[in-house]
Parts: structure tokens; C-alpha cells; sequence
């Protein structure tokens, strides 16, 4: 059986499987089932990076892939007999934190009990403080929300190993340094960041440089 072609392979280069990567078999199988039979570039680019443990800053346009490229990656960490928040993703609006939840459950059915967590502002704060308390591995949020949950203790991120910062530009653009900083200060220092842009605006090297460790750099412009 040939496989399609991701639809978002530049023209002239192959396709590359998932398989390349260090994922486990049943990561593999559920990734064909979801009809992901290659890699898109932003992934190819990404994933060997962030499976290696390194910080990451990924520029790369809307509909590339950003989401499994980060997403595989702390999945593969995940220890899901340990029920504590092992990594944290903020993204700029609700919507997109639903969108980001959406596929990180997809991409997490071959990892049975794998529980995920949205906490976004707008949203009442009782059943987010009931959630809290029966515990998550992975908490998707808007970086204000996250922030009231770290002050009022709700949140802890001690054991937190991996920080994705999701349309990183989208954030800044909407006034989130000072938050994405204090929650950034919240997290153990050894963790990795990764930080996924449209573009590059002065604040994207202000946060890396801030907290960031020796970022990989990729770029992807007009392939897609
Ligand atoms: P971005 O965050 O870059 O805007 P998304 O992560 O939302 O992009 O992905 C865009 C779409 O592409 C989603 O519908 C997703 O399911 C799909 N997709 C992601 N990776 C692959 C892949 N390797 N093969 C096929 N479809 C994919
Ligand atoms: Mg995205």
C-alpha cells in the first residue's frame, strides 16, 4: 500500500515517516489511525529536536503541524503513574487552548490515563479548582488563569519537565510578557522550553533569552 503524501510536504522532498523518530510502536500505530502517515516539515524540523530534551524557539506559519511537533514530545516524557503536572502549554485565547486540548487527546489515546487539564480565564473558577484537585499531567492555559492558579496554590509546577509557549507572538501581541514571565519563574529550571511562533518580534528574544537554555533555532517560511 503506498502512502499519501502529508499535505503539507514541500514540493521535491520525500516525506518523512514518524517512524525515523524515537516513538514508541502503539505512539506509531495511533498516529497512521489518525491518518498521519508522514511528517510535515515543521514537524521533521522539530521533533528530533525536542525528543532530544533541548529548548526549542519553531517559527512556522498557521496549519503546519506545530501542535503534534510539541505535543509528541512531552507525551513521549509523560509518566503517567506519577499524577502530577509534568507539562504545562500556554496558549493566547481559549479557543486555541480547546484547539491545543483537542489534539493533545488525540495524539495521547495509545497512553491510557493520560489526563489533560484546560484552565483559561473566562471560564468559571470552581469546577477548574475541582479539576485541579483530582490532578493532572498536562495543563493547557491561558497564561493569566495560570498565573491566579500558581498565586492561589491551586497550581504547583514543581515537577513540571516540559514549558510550551504556543503562538508565542499571539501572546506578546496581546500584553502577556510580564505573565508568561512570572509563570516561566514558577517552573523548576531545569525543564525544557518550547516555543512555537508565526513570527519574531523583539519579545520572542526577550523571552528566550530570559528563559530559554541554548535554544535550537528553526525556520520555516514559504515551504508550506
Ligand atoms: P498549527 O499549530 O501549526 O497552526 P496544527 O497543529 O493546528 O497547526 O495542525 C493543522 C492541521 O494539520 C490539524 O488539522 C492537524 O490535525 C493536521 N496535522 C498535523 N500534523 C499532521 C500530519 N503529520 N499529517 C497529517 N495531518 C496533520
Ligand atoms: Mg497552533
Amino acid at each position: 500500500m503506498s502512502l499519501p503524501l502529508s499535505k503539507d510536504a514541500p514540493s521535491g522532498a520525500p516525506p518523512l515517516p514518524f517512524s525515523q523518530l524515537p516513538l514508541a510502536p502503539a505512539v506509531l500505530a495511533n498516529l497512521e489511525q489518525l491518518g498521519y502517515h508522514s511528517m510535515t516539515p515543521v514537524q521533521a524540523a522539530t521533533l528530533p529536536i525536542a525528543l532530544a530534551g533541548r529548548d526549542l524557539i519553531a517559527q512556522a506559519k498557521t496549519g503546519s503541524g506545530k501542535t503534534a511537533a510539541f505535543a509528541l514530545a512531552l507525551l513521549a516524557r509523560l509518566d503517567p503513574r506519577r499524577l502530577d503536572v509534568q507539562s504545562l502549554v500556554l496558549c493566547p485565547t481559549r479557543e486555541l487552548a480547546d484547539q491545543v486540548t483537542q489534539e493533545l487527546r488525540r495524539l495521547a489515546r495509545s497512553q491510557e490515563n493520560t489526563k489533560i487539564l484546560t484552565l483559561c480565564g473566562g471560564a468559571t473558577m470552581r469546577p477548574q479548582l475541582a479539576s485541579l484537585q483530582h490532578g493532572a499531567h498536562i495543563v493547557v492555559g491561558t497564561p493569566g488563569r495560570i498565573i491566579d492558579h500558581l498565586e492561589r496554590g491551586s497550581l504547583a509546577l514543581a515537577s513540571l519537565n516540559t514549558l510550551v509557549l504556543d503562538e508565542a507572538d499571539r501572546m506578546l501581541d496581546m500584553g502577556f510578557f510580564d505573565d508568561i514571565a512570572a509563570v516561566a519563574r514558577h517552573c523548576p529550571p531545569q525543564r525544557q522550553t518550547l516555543l512555537f511562533s508565526a513570527t519574531y518580534p523583539d519579545g520572542i528574544a526577550r523571552l528566550s533569552a530570559q528563559f530559554l537554555r541554548q535554544p535550537e533555532h528553526v525556520r520555516l517560511e514559504s515551504q508550506q
